[in-house]
């Protein structure tokens, strides 16, 4: 098998990120699979947690000597039209009042947060994702966010991110996120072929696009993410490569390049995409090869499951000092942080439990006029959840397990304790995606393409996720 070198970065200073990726690799681990956002994942959530365990969950953060920081999350559901790829928690609307109210009870659930959070608690992460934020007025957008940093202790250094639509901003939207403090920026564009622009409903014109980020770099935002996504009706090896051409020119400071979930008996309006158009599944690969060879050619380096970025990012430079972690929002190197999430279907994620919100606004509406936690389903950890939890994040982000770290933590023989999941291990071996040495298991470069796989290993509850009638994950690769 012959997939590499992931060179990101060596320590003699070699920038060297090119990879070679082997389709037929690829083809033999392709099957469905969780993302790995949590552990353990969002199906395991269950209606037995509500408010009240949260509030509990939120008080045992706050209440130890040294509490960790924080990391808010904020959904915005609203889009102005439907894109009919889309997979996102969202509700199309051109009714400005729904969203003043909506507005309204998002303010009633920063409060009922910040009355909870111990005043020392330091936020140093913030995203606001959606739906389209900026589908929002500038006023309100400052409304909401006066709001937070009145409710909230920011550090002087947190990173602070919104997901922007560039079709849904007017000439006030961007410098009003660079004087309320926004210093990363992320920019949906998906695809610069027309014909595929027109198929999913989502006619955004390059020339759009350029200037955005143009705009962002003038206005001095720290970081630029684009938004790309692969496997889309008339996508083609040929047409993926005009479109990267293009983004490489645009010189994100990082890029997720996205696997489209075709999943119409979950989201019902990709029923309005051409199925026949789809590339098949191996023209998919031939352009996960594309991308992941030509943008590591180009310099980016691979940090792993979609997601690219400059050398110099600290993505790049937490991946090379074994330090990137992983929650909803994606790849990040805030470790340790509590992300408290605000808005319907977010989910909170605490030291020890998930916390999903409500994901109608008229349940949202009621629970935040009567002053409760918008908690609908959720899933406290047990000590057995917490490590696997740990070593699948220390695979999936970092490539590595130290055997030792877990012996001392969790008190176990870690041989012993996962002796039945190390002997699904021996085929990964044997195709040279991992290696043992002595206390270490080490995700090769060959194995970091299906590390979803290598870590599927570890996930008790897989195989009861497997008796469902419809699958509910996205393919692995
Ligand atoms: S892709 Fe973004 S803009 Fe399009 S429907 Fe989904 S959330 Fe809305």
């Amino acid at each position: 098998m012959t997939i590499k070198p992931a060179k990101q970065l060596s320590g003699n200073g070699d920038n060297d990120t090119k990879m070679t990726v082997d389709i037929e690799l690829l083809k033999k681990y392709d099957q469905p699979g969780p993302r790995y956002t949590s552990y353990p994942t969002a199906p395991q959530f269950h209606d037995g947690f509500g408010p009240n365990e949260l509030l509990q969950e939120i008080q045992t953060g706050s209440d130890t000597d040294q509490p960790s920081a924080l990391s808010l999350y904020f959904h915005f559901p609203f889009c102005e039209s439907q894109c009919y790829y889309c997979a996102c928690n969202n509700i199309v609307t051109r009714d400005r009042e729904r969203i003043s109210r909506y507005l309204e009870d998002l303010k009633r659930e920063i409060r009922l947060f910040s009355r909870q959070i111990h005043h020392k608690r330091k936020v140093v992460q913030m995203h606001w994702g959606g739906g389209t934020p900026t589908y929002l007025t500038p006023q309100q957008i400052s409304e909401i966010y006066s709001l937070i940093s009145q409710q909230f202790d920011f550090s002087a250094d947190a990173e602070i991110s919104i997901e922007i639509d560039p079709r849904r901003l007017s000439p006030e939207h961007l410098p009003t996120l660079r004087r309320l403090g926004f210093n990363r920026v992320s920019f949906g564009i998906q695809d610069f072929y027309e014909k595929v622009q027109q198929t999913v409903n989502r006619i955004q014109p390059e020339t759009l696009s350029r200037q955005v980020v143009a705009e962002s770099r003038d206005l001095g935002f720290d970081s630029v993410n684009i938004d790309l996504i692969y496997g889309l009706p008339y996508q083609t090896v040929d047409s993926y490569k005009e479109t990267l051409n293009k983004v490489i020119d645009i010189d994100p400071d990082r890029l997720a390049v996205f696997n489209f979930a075709y999943v119409p008996w979950i989201k019902k309006h990709q029923k309005l995409l051409p199925a026949e158009r789809l590339p098949g599944p191996h023209e998919k690969l031939k352009i996960l090869k594309l991308v992941i060879e030509k943008l590591t050619s180009s310099g980016y380096v691979y940090i792993g499951m979609d997601h690219f970025a400059k050398p110099e990012d600290e993505l790049s430079i937490a991946l090379k000092n074994n330090t990137l972690h992983r929650n909803f929002q994606g790849y990040t190197t805030r470790a340790g942080t509590e992300v408290l999430a605000m808005g319907i279907t977010s989910i909170s994620q605490l030291k020890n439990a998930y916390a999903q919100n409500v994901k109608d606004i008229i349940t949202y509406h009621q629970r935040m006029t009567s002053g409760q936690f918008a908690t609908s389903v959720g899933f406290r950890l047990d000590e057995d959840d917490q490590l696997r939890r740990e070593v699948i994040t220390e695979l999936m982000c970092n490539n590595i397990i130290r055997k030792s770290h877990f012996e001392k933590k969790y008190k176990i023989d870690f041989d012993s304790y996962f002796k039945h999941n190390l002997e699904k291990l021996d085929e990964f071996r044997s195709d040279g995606l991992i290696r043992d040495s002595g206390d270490l298991i080490e995700v090769s470069d060959s194995g970091r393409l299906v590390v979803r796989n290598i870590a599927m290993v570890f996930d008790k509850y897989l195989a009861q996720d497997a008796r469902k009638k419809q699958p509910i994950y996205s393919r692995t690769v």
